[in-house]
């Protein structure tokens, strides 16, 4: 039987059955057969039996009506159960509010969230509301009455409500309010969760998020398979890429190309060793410029400990490098002129004395100091002193090139580097060249201003091993030049100075020389061994000094080298040979050549054949008439290059002599593949003849080495009838020497060849 009908209904229904048990059971059981008599006499244990019967009926009705509520109970049970683990799972406290009191349900949870036990908490709506911040309790209580005003069925927020411990902690709402059948409000309900935590992370993301956005830094990330999932607006600004265009791709598109794979390496094993790097490192932007960066990478691990990302934070130090070059250009150079100052210069005099020791260069040091410059300030003003200087910094800076440091040493003091300056020569000549290069008027407001200077010069390794010495020398040296009248130069070592000053002195006596017509040509005879025919002359230069007479060549043609008078003397030698063979050849002697040097310092030029083809069209000599000497160690310093030029002679038809043989050192390799015809064995073989025996060996080595690369050979300097008989005995085919007879001039060779 099931319990499904109302109390009311079910106690009808007893009451009909009962009263019709009460009025119908006596003519039922009369109706069955039973007497009146006995009928009488069951009347108590029929009464028994009905109550019996609904007794039953009772007892079984109740007892189902039990198991179902026991059932129901049990369901409820277990239905608050998981409700209650499902709240407790979620973190989430419970309230339920009467509406039509203001009495609140907060479950166990919910206080606990807040620190409190429930009795402790209390039940009302107070202990809700009195907890809430200040700040958050006018808008709590419009939201509720919103709520209520406006029926709103859902309803959310995230208040601040005191804990226990006296801080606050943000909750998160979430309820629903039910309405009675009137629709008025009687029931609001829902949950809690603490969100105090959640809310400071997102406080920290969103802070971490403006400072990825706003930071000057770039910041870059990628996966750990190094695609890159985020970068920051500095990252754009910085290397000019868009998120767009990176987003996916490998960094190892920003490669500049400037570091090795060993860099490389090391930043990765930075990287799995020790979670992080950081370094400089040259990337290139999108526009295609390398530029520096400071970057440091970190590799980020998730909860499991496995790598999941790479960050990247760099910033672009170029601006940085740029201020620190500026600075070290500030720190080394005269803001004036912009010339490196004593700092820079000592620097660069301390390299150049190391590679000098190292590769056994010599260099000299010049310390220049404008003459009377004090005047220059006081009467012109310090302005105009200053435009000077600079002037003075930009002409010096033009005369020396790169390849020399140029320094302003402070005040109207410069210095000059040269670290190859292997002849002290070559510093007069470059002290001359910067008086030189001031002696053109500066025109300042167009006025010209003359300049005077005076140099000292110290010389390395010779005079000081060190920067201080050396400048310290120069200093001393430069004291002595303004003290011997200025607009001069001095060498620290005083007999170098004497030296330089006859030099420089010689060389513009040469000049006006050249020009005057001081020079002469003598002739030296060449004459056969055997039957000791004179059969050609050698043209040898002289210089007919007004004061001192006749000056041989050694003194002059080294001055004339280095100063670059060489070429032209050598043209002129070799057109006045070429036309007195001419004017021989027209009087009758019949001889073979004319042998003409030529300087070792015209083999670097290429016009030589040129010139030579000229004066040989021009004087109408026959080329087979003319025999040009050249050096041993001139051919043998530049071989290349003298076989060149040899060859171009040779194809003109001259002859060629290879002079002073034996004091250089040849290849015979070399000497093999040369079109030359003649070997001259230098006198120095030739004046110990025939008695000593080394001379007397290298003779013979040169002869027979002559015969057999099909070379005559010549020996020099035979002063001696006995050397000329010993010569042509091992072989010697010609000879020259005083013996047969000095260098002359030509009149002089024609009446002596008249005379023989
Ligand atoms: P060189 O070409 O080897 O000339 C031979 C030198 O030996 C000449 O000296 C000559 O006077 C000297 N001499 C000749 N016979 C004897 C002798 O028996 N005993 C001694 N002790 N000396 C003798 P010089 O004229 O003083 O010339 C010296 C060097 O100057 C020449 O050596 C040559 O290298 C160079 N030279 C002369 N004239 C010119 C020229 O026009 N141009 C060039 N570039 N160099 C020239
Ligand atoms: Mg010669
Ligand atoms: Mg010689």
């Amino acid at each position: 039987m099931k319990l499904q009908r109302s109390p009311l209904q079910l106690s009808l229904l007893y009451l009909i059955v009962a009263a019709l048990w009460i009025l119908c059971s006596d003519a039922l059981l009369l109706w069955l057969g039973l007497d009146r008599e006995a009928l009488a006499h069951y009347q108590t244990f029929k009464g028994f039996a009905f109550v019996l019967i609904t007794g039953l009926v009772l007892y079984a009705a109740l007892a189902q009506h039990r198991s179902q509520q026991e059932l129901a109970r049990e369901a409820l049970r277990s239905s608050e159960e998981r409700l209650s683990l499902a709240l407790d799972s979620a973190d989430e406290g419970m309230w339920d509010w009467d509406m039509k009191s203001t009495r609140v349900f907060y479950s166990a949870r919910y206080c606990e969230l807040l620190g409190y036990r429930p009795e402790e908490f209390g039940a009302d709506r107070d202990a809700w509301l009195g907890r809430l911040h200040p700040e958050d309790r006018h808008l709590a209580e419009e939201r509720l009455r919103a709520l209520i005003e406006d029926r709103t069925p859902y309803y959310e927020s995230i208040f601040r409500i005191r804990h226990r411990d006296g801080n606050y902690r943000w909750l998160y709402s979430r309820g629903r309010l039910l309405l009675d059948d009137q629709g008025q409000p009687h029931r609001f309900i829902g949950t809690s969760s603490d969100i105090t935590q959640r809310r400071a992370d997102e406080d920290s993301l969103r802070q971490a998020a403006a400072v990825f956005d706003s930071t000057l830094e770039g910041v870059l990330v990628t996966d750990r398979d190094l695609h890159i999932s985020h970068v920051n607006p500095a990252f754009t600004r910085i290397t000019g890429y868009e998120s767009k265009d990176v987003l996916g791709k490998s960094p190892s598109m920003f490669k500049s190309g400037r570091h090795d794979p060993a860099f490389y390496q090391s930043l990765w094993h930075a990287l799995s060793t020790r979670g992080t790097w950081s370094g400089e490192i040259w990337n290139r932007r999108k526009n295609g410029e390398v530029f520096p960066m400071w970057q440091c990478i970190r590799s980020i691990h998730d909860e499991n400990g496995h790598l999941s990302h790479y960050v990247a934070v760099f910033s672009d130090v170029s601006a940085i490098k740029h201020s620190q070059h500026e600075l070290d250009f500030l720190a080394h150079h005269d803001p004036l002129t912009g010339l490196p100052n004593r700092l820079l210069f000592g620097e660069r005099i301390e390299q150049a004395l190391q590679r000098a020791k190292r590769e056994g260069r010599r260099g000299a040091l010049l310390l220049l100091d404008l003459d009377h410059f004090k005047i220059v300030n006081e009467s012109l003003g310090h302005n105009t002193g200053d435009l000077l200087l600079k002037m003075i910094g930009e002409r010096l800076g033009a005369a020396f090139g790169p390849d020399m440091t140029l320094a302003r040493l402070g005040g109207d003091e410069y210095g000059v580097l040269c670290d190859d300056c292997a002849e002290a020569e070559q510093a007069s000549q470059l002290a001359l060249q910067t008086l030189d290069s001031l002696s053109q008027p500066f025109l300042l407001d167009d006025q010209p201003l003359f300049v005077g200077a005076s140099i000292g010069i110290s010389l390395y390794p010779d005079d000081g091993d060190s920067v201080e010495q050396l400048m310290r020398n120069a200093d001393s040296a430069l004291f002595r030049a303004k003290n011997s009248g200025r607009q001069t130069f001095s060498f620290y070592s005083q007999d170098m100075t004497q030296h330089a000053l006859i030099r420089v002195r010689l060389e513009s006596q040469l000049r006006l020389a050249l020009e005057e017509g001081q020079l002469r040509v003598h002739y030296q005879p060449i004459h056969r061994l055997d039957d000791q025919r004179m059969i050609g002359a050698e043209a040898l230069v002289r210089w007919q000094h007004p004061e001192r007479g006749l000056v041989p060549p050694g003194e002059f043609i080294p001055v004339a080298e280095d100063s670059g008078l060489i070429g032209a003397i050598d043209a002129w030698v070799l057109e006045q040979a070429c036309a007195q063979m001419c004017r021989w050849q027209a009087a009758g002697m019949s001889l073979e050549f004319i042998a003409v040097n030529v300087s070792s310092r015209l083999f670097g030029r290429g016009e030589l054949d040129l010139r030579v083809e000229r004066v040989l069209r021009e004087t109408g000599l026959e080329p087979a008439r003319l025999e040009l000497e050249v050096t041993e160690s001139a051919v043998m310093d530049n071989p290349e290059r003298a076989s060149e030029l040899l060859t171009q002679l040779h194809k003109l038809g001259v002859r060629l002599a290879i002079d002073d043989f034996g004091t250089g050192y040849s290849s015979l390799a070399r000497l093999k593949s040369l079109p030359v015809h003649k070997l001259k064995l230098d006198q120095s073989f030739v004046r110990g003849l025939p008695h000593d025996r080394e001379d007397a060996a290298i003779a013979r080595a040169v002869i027979t080495l002559g015969q057999s690369l099909g070379l005559r050979v010549l020996a020099e300097g035979i002063e001696t009838e006995e050397q000329a008989a010993y010569l042509r005995e091992i072989g010697c085919v010609l000879g020259q020497g005083y013996w047969f007879g000095r260098p002359q001039p030509a009149e002089q060779l024609l009446a002596a060849q008249a005379n023989a």
